[in-house]
């Protein structure tokens, strides 16, 4: 048999060229049942196994992608559209992610905490992380990973949450860790001692939430 992709020969179940898959026999209801089946799993394995990477190893993943290597680990916009399909669904069961609710019914809405919190958030590591001398795109890149990364696991605490609690302004006591696990996973990248790590990270808390503050100040006036 040789493969349909490439015209190599195929030698058991596997082109050695391209890798296709191969097996000599009719679509069948098994055949569809267990295609689901497996597509649903390999999803939700490939889903938990590149959280579980990002999650213990965030340098493996980020300067993977910055070096050029893909189809391995997901991108940093495979793991945008995963934390922006967990707002969606969290938005339109709860209405509020960590207490924020948004005055602006469409589907938008939920798009622009992501969005906004990647801009300010690459804006301020490229400036903390200036001497490591990575260019603007590869800081949105590390923010992207890391605020999708962050989002996707903080939305079960925000449902938990508009479950537990009456009042959800308490809820947004959470945008603190919340923000503060995307600002040291983004330090975790780079090379640095503990003492330089924890004062760059403090220094970025600081001029990130008096931004905010001030924004929220002006915007009142
Ligand atoms: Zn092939």
């Amino acid at each position: 048999m040789k493969c349909s992709v490439c015209s190599n020969e195929i030698i058991e179940k596997y082109c050695s060229n391209c890798g296709q898959y191969f097996k000599d026999s009719r679509v069948t209801s098994i055949t569809i049942l267990w295609g689901l089946f497996d597509s649903f799993f390999s999803l939700e394995k490939s889903i938990f196994m590149n959280i579980k990477i990002a999650l213990s190893e965030p340098k493996t993943i980020v300067s993977n992608y910055w070096k050029g290597f893909r189809k391995y680990y997901f991108t940093p916009f495979q793991f945008f559209t995963i934390a922006s399909l967990s707002l969606l669904i969290n938005y339109y069961l709860f209405n509020n992610f960590l207490g924020l609710s948004l005055s602006v019914n469409n589907i938008s809405s939920h798009f622009a905490i992501l969005v906004l919190n990647i801009i300010l958030l690459t804006l301020y590591s490229s400036l903390i992380y200036l001497k490591f001398k990575k260019n603007i795109f590869e800081h949105l890149i590390l923010n992207i990973y890391n605020v999708s990364l962050w989002t996707i696991l903080f939305v079960p605490i925000s449902m938990t949450s508009s479950l537990v609690l009456d009042n959800t302004d308490i809820a947004r006591f959470f945008f603190i860790p919340f923000h503060l696990l995307i600002l040291i996973w983004n330090s975790k990248v780079f090379k640095l001692r503990k003492l330089k790590r924890f004062l760059f990270v403090i220094i970025n808390l600081s001029l990130f939430y008096g931004t905010l503050l001030f924004l929220i100040f002006y915007s009142n006036l």
